[in-house]
């Protein structure tokens, strides 16, 4: 589909938040178990003071209504629970969305075992979908303590990045899990986890281009 370059930065696989939920190994339990994703393509507003939800756009590839990012958010319960994709209560169809490397690894080898089952588990989720989205709120809910929870969000980040990346991976390789696992893996992931938390807080709060004019868009 095409849409207004002008008005839209149009996110795909290339741009980094995309990327990083195709390459980041830890995000395969989001992906599975959560039933956490990301749509193939996003929009977002240029223009707007907006913060960056209110500004992120689900395009549907099917009926071309631009969803508001809020309404596949967690403060709509909607966050999760999206493992066939993204619903459009629009036009009733499903929103492809990006698969994590990883996830779609394992997918492929267990296919013999759920792919018999696959149209009538999709069925079943797709009939409880509706009612997913009758009563959604999409202004932004101003949360009270941001600082405590990009300083939450980022150390279980990290807490959870060290235990799969030093606890399991090497259990899993068969690795001994030495001193050094530790000395080096708690402060690299404590690290990694703050910077991600902080990353997510600046990124949600980012506002856009204050100024109407597109003739200088840049790109
Ligand atoms: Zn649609």
């Amino acid at each position: 589909m095409n849409y207004d370059k002008q008005k839209y930065k149009v996110w795909n696989w290339k741009s980094p938040v995309i990327l990083h939920w195709i390459i980041n190994p830890g995000l395969v339990i989001n992906e599975l178990i959560l039933g956490q994703t990301i749509p193939k393509v996003m929009l977002i507003e240029r223009d707007g003071k907006k913060t960056f939800y209110q500004r992120s756009l689900v395009p549907c590839p099917h009926c071309g209504e631009l969803h508001s990012g809020l309404k596949y958010s967690a403060q709509n319960k909607t966050a999760f629970k999206n493992w066939f994709g993204f619903y459009c209560d629009n036009c009733k169809e499903i929103i492809p969305v990006q698969r994590n490397l990883t996830a779609l690894i394992i997918l492929t080898i267990t296919f013999p075992i759920w792919g018999w089952f696959k149209q009538s588990i999709k069925q079943q989720w797709l009939d409880k979908q509706p009612d997913r989205y009758k009563n959604l709120n999409l202004e932004i809910i101003e949360k009270k303590n941001t600082t405590k929870n990009w300083l939450k969000s980022g150390l279980f980040f990290g807490l959870f990045m060290f235990i799969t990346m030093q606890v399991i991976l090497p259990l899993i390789k068969g690795e001994e899990i030495t001193q050094k696992n530790f000395l080096i893996g708690i402060p690299l992931w404590l690290i990694c986890g703050l910077g991600w938390g902080l990353t997510m807080k600046w990124w949600m709060n980012k506002k856009g281009k204050e100024n109407t004019a597109h003739n200088n868009v840049q790109k």
